[in-house]
């Protein structure tokens, strides 16, 4: 088990949403997760978000190693820190990204702690680009992985309130919704790579309103591979490569479903 946790844990009091039957069975690490959107209403500016345009030619992916500076992530007994991994891990994926032909842009390269809003500027600022972000879980199976994506559906978290009405509902809040679908569709490719290439990975991703996808407008997932709670971090590293070809794999079989008009 994991003694650490992610800081957003703090206060979190409940799954924010699931548009699957998971409840009972989500990791740690899915809290993590979830419980970062709750950070939405204090983090995000005011104001509108761009202007959501759906691109045909896609070249970039911003790799976004989670957490970082003061943001440790999830951290487990032996001393394994979330934020040492995922920057790791950012590089690996980067590499076998490069090879594929994709441009990458990464959203920290050291141990900095760009906010949640940076980190989505970096992606609404590129012409067609993916953005996947990347966690280590708390606990869970070693070496397995799980690919998430913001639900469609409008929460009560996401819907504009009173004195928004009238508004375009693109605001800043909202930029990653008009990006729903296909961003449902690449975790799909994501989540079966993971489990060819990561044995025991689930089948399907999971829905949940991801904090660090909320302001992306562009496709983008979030990706968690178990866990902090390894003894040491060889398994880890280990499933790094294996994780990098499912990244770049879905990315590449979404590029090419996105540029067809598919998604
Ligand atoms: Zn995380």
């Amino acid at each position: 088990m994991a003694s650490g946790r992610c800081p957003t844990e703090r206060g979190f009091s409940g799954i924010l949403v699931s548009v699957r039957p998971v409840k009972t069975t989500l990791s740690a690490g899915l809290l993590c997760l979830a419980a970062a959107a709750l950070l939405a209403q204090q983090a995000a500016p005011p104001g509108a978000g761009p202007t959501p345009v759906v691109q045909q030619a896609l070249s970039v992916v911003v790799l976004d190693a989670a957490h970082g500076g003061t943001d440790a992530g999830a951290r487990g007994e032996s001393g394994i820190v979330e934020k040492d991994v995922t920057l790791a891990l950012a590089r690996v994926v980067q590499a076998q990204l490069e090879r594929r032909g994709f441009q990458v842009v990464l959203t920290r390269q050291a141990d900095e702690s760009p906010t949640f809003d940076e980190r989505a500027a970096i992606a609404n600022g590129q012409r067609g680009a993916v953005f996947v972000s990347l966690h280590i879980a708390s606990t869970g199976a070693a070496g397995t992985a799980m690919a998430f994506y913001m639900p469609a559906a409008p929460t009560s978290e996401t819907k504009p309130g009173p004195e928004a009405s009238g508004r375009p509902l693109a605001r800043w809040q909202e930029a990653q919704q008009p990006y729903a679908a296909p961003s449902r569709k690449l975790a799909e490719l994501l989540q079966v790579q993971l489990g060819q290439k990561l044995r025991g990975s689930r089948e399907v991703p999971q829905a949940v309103a991801v904090r660090q996808l909320r302001t992306v407008a562009a496709p983008a997932v979030a990706v968690e591979l178990a866990s902090v709670a390894v003894a040491d971090r060889k398994p880890l590293d280990q499933a790094a490569p294996a994780l990098a070809e499912a990244v770049a794999r879905a990315v590449a079989a979404f590029k090419a479903a996105y540029e067809a008009g598919a998604n």
